[in-house]
C-alpha cells in the first residue's frame, strides 16, 4: 500500500514538474480519496507564482522583508511598472494609495504683484500694499507714498497717498522741476507736497454716471499746493488767481511741468471742479497712449 501512495504520488506530480519551467501551474487536479495529507503541488511551490505573461515565464515574487505587513508587499508587487494584475488567494486585491492617500488641502490664490523700480532705487519712500479690489474699482500693487526723492533730500507728503508705480515714478521726477524752479527764483525748496485725494473708487469729477475716475485705479493724485522752507504756504485756491505773483508764478510753473511728467493735469482752467488742486494722473490718451490732456 506504501510503494503504491509512492508511485500514484510520484506519476502525480512529475508532470507538474516537467511543465513548472515554461509554463503557469495548472489548475490543481482533484485528489483521490485518502491523499489529503499529501500537501498539493501548489502549496509546496516557493515563490515562483508571478507570471511575467509578455516573456512566457515565471518570475519571483517579492521577497517580504523581516516585519514588513503582508498588505505592504502587495501593494509593492503591484507599483512594479511591468507587473501583471495576479491575485494569489491569500492576496485580496488592494487599492495602493487607498490607505496613504493625504486628504486635498485647497490651496489659496497666489497673489501677483510686482515690484517698483522707484521704490528699489529710493525715488520714494513707500511701502507695498496688499491688492486693492472693489467692484470695476482697484490696483493689483498699489504703494503707499510717504515721501518723494527731489534734488538729493527726500520732501514728505502732508498724507500717505494710495498710488501706483508709475505715479511713485513720475512724481519725484515733477516734484523735483517745482523744487529747482524754486531754488532758483525763490531761492527758497518745498518743505511739504500737499495732497488731497488719491485711490478713491469714483466717477470722472464725482459724478453719478459716467466713465470711472483715474482715481479708481490709484493712478491719479490730487496736489492742492506746497509748503516752503521760507515758511510760505502756497495753495491752489488761495494763489492761482494773482497770476502775475511770485505764488501764482510758481503755481504756473507747477502745472506747466506737470504736463510734461504727466498725461493728464486738470487745474483750474479746466473746470469749476479743480479750483482747488491740480489733477495728474497716468491715463491714456490717444491710440498709442502718446497724447496729453493739459489744462
Ligand atoms: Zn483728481
Amino acid at each position: 500500500m506504501r510503494n503504491t501512495l509512492i508511485l500514484i504520488t510520484t506519476l502525480l506530480c512529475l508532470p507538474a514538474l516537467a511543465q513548472e519551467s515554461v509554463e503557469p501551474p495548472p489548475v490543481p487536479q482533484a485528489r483521490p480519496a485518502g491523499l489529503e495529507a499529501i500537501a498539493p503541488v501548489a502549496a509546496i511551490r516557493p515563490a515562483w507564482t508571478l507570471v511575467d505573461r509578455e516573456a512566457g515565464l515565471l518570475v519571483p515574487m517579492p521577497r517580504q522583508r523581516p516585519g514588513e505587513a503582508p498588505e505592504t508587499a502587495v501593494v509593492r508587487a503591484v507599483e512594479t511598472p511591468d507587473s501583471p494584475d495576479v491575485e494569489t488567494p491569500e492576496a485580496p486585491k488592494v487599492e495602493p494609495d487607498a490607505h496613504i492617500a493625504a486628504p486635498e488641502v485647497p490651496t489659496p490664490p497666489r497673489v501677483y504683484q510686482v515690484a517698483c523700480p522707484a521704490v528699489l532705487q529710493g525715488k520714494v519712500e513707500a511701502k507695498m500694499l496688499p491688492p486693492v479690489v472693489d467692484g470695476q474699482c482697484g490696483a493689483q500693487s498699489p504703494l503707499e507714498v510717504s515721501a518723494v526723492l527731489a534734488n538729493g533730500r527726500m520732501v514728505p507728503l502732508s498724507g500717505g497717498i494710495t498710488t501706483d508705480c508709475g505715479m511713485a515714478t513720475a512724481l519725484p521726477e515733477w516734484v523735483a522741476a517745482v523744487d529747482s524752479y524754486l531754488m532758483g527764483r525763490e531761492n527758497t525748496q518745498i518743505a511739504e507736497l500737499i495732497v488731497g485725494t488719491s485711490y478713491m473708487c469714483r466717477r470722472v469729477n464725482n459724478g453719478s454716471e459716467g466713465n470711472l475716475s483715474f482715481h479708481a485705479f490709484a493712478d491719479a493724485v490730487d496736489v492742492t499746493g506746497f509748503r516752503l522752507e521760507d515758511g510760505r504756504t502756497v495753495t491752489v485756491e488761495g494763489d492761482w488767481a494773482e497770476a502775475l505773483s511770485p505764488e501764482g508764478r510758481l503755481l504756473r510753473y507747477a502745472h506747466g511741468a506737470a504736463c510734461s511728467h504727466f498725461t493728464t493735469v486738470l487745474g483750474p482752467e479746466a473746470n469749476a471742479q479743480h479750483h482747488d488742486h491740480f489733477h495728474v494722473d497716468l491715463g491714456c490718451h490717444g491710440k498709442t497712449c502718446t497724447a496729453r490732456l493739459c489744462e
